[in-house]
C-alpha cells in the first residue's frame, strides 16, 4: 500500500481543529446552509483535503458538493489532521497485517490506536474541470475552458455575442487574489467577468482595478446556489444578473436574427432522409453545445460526416458554429431575461416563487427547444 505525504494536511491541522472544536451547527433549511458553502474553497490552501475535512466544513452540502465539484485523489494520506482536536497531525501508519492507524495521546480515556479506512484517508481535491464545468452549464456560457497563467484561475468560458471572457479564482490569500485581478487586468486588455467563491478578498482596491477594466466581479456565494435537486442554480436568471455584458440589439441585430431564422428554417429542410440530416447537426453541435464526436456517436455515423456536415452549416450561415452557438445563447438569455422581468413585474418581492418559476418555465424539451419554440 502506497503512503503519500499530503502537505496540505499539516497546514490545515491548526484550523481544522478549531473548526472542529468550535463548530456546532444550527438547525436550518437545506438551502440556506447550502448557499453559504462556498467559501470553504477560500479555508483550504491547495483545495485538497481528506474527507473529515471536507465534510466537517460544507456540513449538509458534502455530498452534492463533492459529486459537483470534488474529484478522489489517486493516493492516500501519511497525516492525519487529528479528529480528536489535540491539535496535532499524527503520522498514518500501515501496520503488517494491512491494518491502517495513526495514534493519539492526548486522551487517556481513549484508546491511543485510531483505526482508519482507507477512504477516510483518501484526499479529496477540487476538480478544475468540474467546477469549470458546472458553472458553465449554470450560466449558460459558451466558448471553451483556458488555463491561464495564475495560480487557481482558469478562463470557464465566454459570455454572449461579445465572447466577454468569464474567468474563476478561487484564492485563500487576499494577497494573491489581488495580484490575480491586477494581472487579469494587465493580460485581457478590455471587459471580462470575474467569479470567486465569495467577496472577501474584493476589497477597494481590487475594485477600482476592476472598474478600470470595466470588469464585473460576482461571488458565487451570492450568485449560484445549491437546488433541492442537487444541481446548481443561479439565484436571477444568468441574463439578467450578466446584462450589462449582453450586447443591446439594433436594427442590424434584428436583420441578422431574421436571416439566421430563414436560413435554419431553410437548413430544416435539406436532406432529411440522410444520415445525420444537416438540421439534426446543428440541433445538436449549436444548441446542444456538442463536439463532433459526440455529434457522430448520437448520429451513429462516422466523425467525417459530420465534419463536412459542419462545414455545410458553416458556408451556408457564413458564421462559423462557435458564431452561431454565441447566437444562439444570446437569443435564450434574452428570452430569458424578458420572462424574468415579466414575472418580477408581477410578482414583487416574491424571490423564491421567482426563481422556481425561472427553473420550470424555460423548461427545454429533449430537442433543447424551448416551450415556445415547440
Ligand atoms: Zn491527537
Amino acid at each position: 500500500m502506497k503512503l503519500c505525504y499530503h502537505a496540505t494536511d499539516v497546514t490545515q491541522t491548526a484550523s481544522v481543529t478549531h473548526s472542529l472544536s468550535s463548530s456546532n451547527p444550527q438547525p436550518s433549511t437545506l438551502n440556506s446552509q447550502l448557499s453559504t458553502k462556498w467559501s470553504v474553497l477560500e479555508t483550504i490552501p491547495g483545495l485538497i483535503a481528506l474527507p473529515g475535512v471536507w465534510r466537517q466544513r460544507f456540513g449538509a452540502a458534502f455530498e452534492p458538493m463533492k459529486d459537483l465539484i470534488l474529484r478522489e485523489c489517486p493516493n492516500l494520506a501519511q497525516l492525519l489532521p487529528c479528529p480528536r482536536g489535540c491539535g496535532l497531525a499524527h503520522d498514518i501508519i500501515c501496520r503488517p497485517d494491512g491494518s491502517l492507524i495513526a495514534t493519539c495521546d492526548a486522551d487517556p480515556s481513549q484508546p491511543r490506536d485510531i483505526l482508519l479506512t482507507p477512504a477516510e484517508i483518501t484526499p479529496w481535491e477540487v476538480s478544475w474541470s468540474k467546477l469549470g464545468h458546472a458553472l458553465f452549464e449554470v450560466l449558460g456560457l459558451h466558448g471553451k475552458s483556458a488555463p491561464l497563467p495564475l495560480p487557481n484561475t482558469l478562463q470557464i468560458g465566454a459570455w454572449s455575442a461579445d465572447g466577454v471572457p468569464v474567468i474563476l479564482t478561487v484564492q485563500v490569500c487576499g494577497a494573491t487574489f489581488r495580484r490575480v485581478v491586477a494581472e487579469l487586468v494587465a493580460r485581457l486588455h478590455g471587459r471580462f467577468i470575474l467569479l470567486a467563491p465569495t467577496s472577501y478578498h474584493c476589497d477597494a482596491p481590487c475594485q477600482e482595478l476592476l472598474a478600470h477594466a470595466r470588469a464585473a466581479f460576482f461571488p458565487l456565494e451570492t450568485t449560484v446556489l445549491l437546488s433541492d435537486n442537487r444541481r446548481l442554480r443561479t439565484t436571477r436568471p444568468p441574463g439578467e444578473l450578466l446584462a450589462q455584458f449582453t450586447p443591446r440589439w439594433n436594427e442590424t441585430d434584428e436583420a441578422e436574427a431574421a436571416q439566421v431564422f430563414r436560413l435554419f428554417g431553410e437548413l430544416l429542410g435539406m436532406g432529411t432522409d440522410l444520415v445525420a440530416p444537416p438540421g439534426r447537426v446543428f440541433d445538436l453541435m449549436v444548441f446542444k453545445k456538442m463536439t463532433k464526436a459526440e455529434t457522430a456517436l448520437e448520429c451513429r455515423c462516422v466523425a467525417s460526416l459530420i465534419t463536412r456536415r459542419a462545414a455545410l452549416i458553416e458556408r451556408h450561415f457564413a458564421m462559423s458554429i462557435e458564431r452561431l452557438r454565441a447566437f444562439a445563447s444570446d437569443l435564450k438569455e434574452r428570452q430569458r431575461t424578458v420572462k424574468g422581468d415579466r414575472y418580477a413585474r408581477k410578482k414583487q418581492g416574491a424571490a423564491r416563487e421567482e426563481l422556481e418559476q425561472y427553473d420550470d418555465g424555460d423548461k427545454e424539451d429533449d430537442n433543447g427547444y424551448l416551450p415556445e419554440e415547440r
